[in-house]
């Protein structure tokens, strides 16, 4: 029987854990702080950052939502970085992507105080990352990581095969699964567009990481008998439903299952655990930047 992997379960899990560690801060005097900033109208990043904050309500997280309109000049964004960066009740400073065309994405994430930088985009934090001294883990992978734990999955030793090399899920799942440290131990390859036999390469392994954001890409005839099959894929199709659309992941559910010894569905999957993630780089700040060694 295949395993479907319950993002949901083990999410509410996370959610769960972290009460502990923010009750050590409230008797230590300190609540958690997320600053949200949304310099954009595109309704997909409002809703982002609108279920952000209400996860961060919903655990005891102070959440301060801060909008600067798109047509602002790039300076207003970094001077409410910096403020925040500045501001010692704010421990957790998340940006929302894409910004408008006129501000340097890396430029943003350059400005966020390190400490601060609970998405773990910061170059200081990518470096820490990739020497096996992360300070923040980025939440999708780190997210990946924790289903993994939680199916059963060893790592150690193992095949894996991300699909995908970019700097929020790729890059860094392809760190961690080569950590010399629980969670990794993998020997492991990284795919994208310009792979040859990209089918041969998911084929031989043991865990597959499907992060291209291609529809469905990865079909059972792609995977080995009893592998571990992660879908990060997020994308709209059209459907004959009320809102005209589905969402569907990078792999082919039903024939991959069929192949598969555990396999996260879409959604459901590793979309719940991008969010508890960001809930716990959060609570981990705020146990950093006020000295208290927190349970996490
Ligand atoms: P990007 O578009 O930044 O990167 C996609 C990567 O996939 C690129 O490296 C690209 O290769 C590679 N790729 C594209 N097409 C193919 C192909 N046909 N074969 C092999 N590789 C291919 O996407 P993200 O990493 O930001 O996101 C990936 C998916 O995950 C999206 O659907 C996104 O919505 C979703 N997502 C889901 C999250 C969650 O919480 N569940 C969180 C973040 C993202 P190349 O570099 O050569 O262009």
């Amino acid at each position: 029987m295949t395993e479907i992997i319950d993002g949901n379960a083990v999410a509410q899990s996370i959610r769960d854990d972290l009460a502990t560690a923010i009750d050590q801060l409230a008797d230590a005097g300190h609540t958690p702080t997320l600053a949200t900033v949304l310099m954009s109208d595109d309704p997909a990043s409002e809703t982002y950052v609108s279920m952000k904050q209400s996860d961060c309500e919903e655990v005891g997280i102070e959440a301060l939502d801060i909008e600067i309109d798109p047509a602002a000049d790039a300076g207003e964004l970094y001077d409410t970085v910096a403020d925040l960066n500045d501001d010692d009740a704010v421990n957790g400073i998340l940006v929302q992507m894409p910004v408008p065309d006129h501000v340097s994405d890396r430029q943003v994430l350059r400005a966020i105080d390190p400490e601060k930088d609970v998405d773990g985009f910061h170059p200081e934090n990518v470096g820490r990352l990739v020497a096996g001294d992360a300070r923040y883990k980025p939440c999708t992978p780190h997210g990946i990581q924790k289903l993994v734990e939680s199916a059963g999955v060893e790592t150690e030793g193992k095949d894996a095969v991300v699909v995908g090399r970019s700097d929020i899920v790729g890059k860094p799942m392809a760190n961690l699964l080569i950590q010399k440290a629980p969670g990794g131990n993998a020997t492991t390859t990284v795919c994208h567009s310009r792979t040859d036999d990209l089918a041969e390469k998911t084929r031989n392994a043991d865990i597959v990481v499907a992060a291209a954001g291609v529809p469905e890409m990865i079909d059972g005839d792609m995977i080995a008998e009893g592998a571990t099959v992660i879908d990060v894929g997020i994308n709209r199709v059209e459907a004959d439903t009320e809102k005209g659309y589905e969402l569907v992941g990078d792999v082919d559910f039903e024939s991959a299952k069929a192949q598969a010894g555990a396999i996260t569905p879409v959604p459901g999957g590793v979309g719940p655990m991008t969010r508890a993630m960001l809930l716990y780089n959060t609570v981990k700040a705020a146990g950093l930047q006020h000295d208290v060694d927190v349970d996490l």
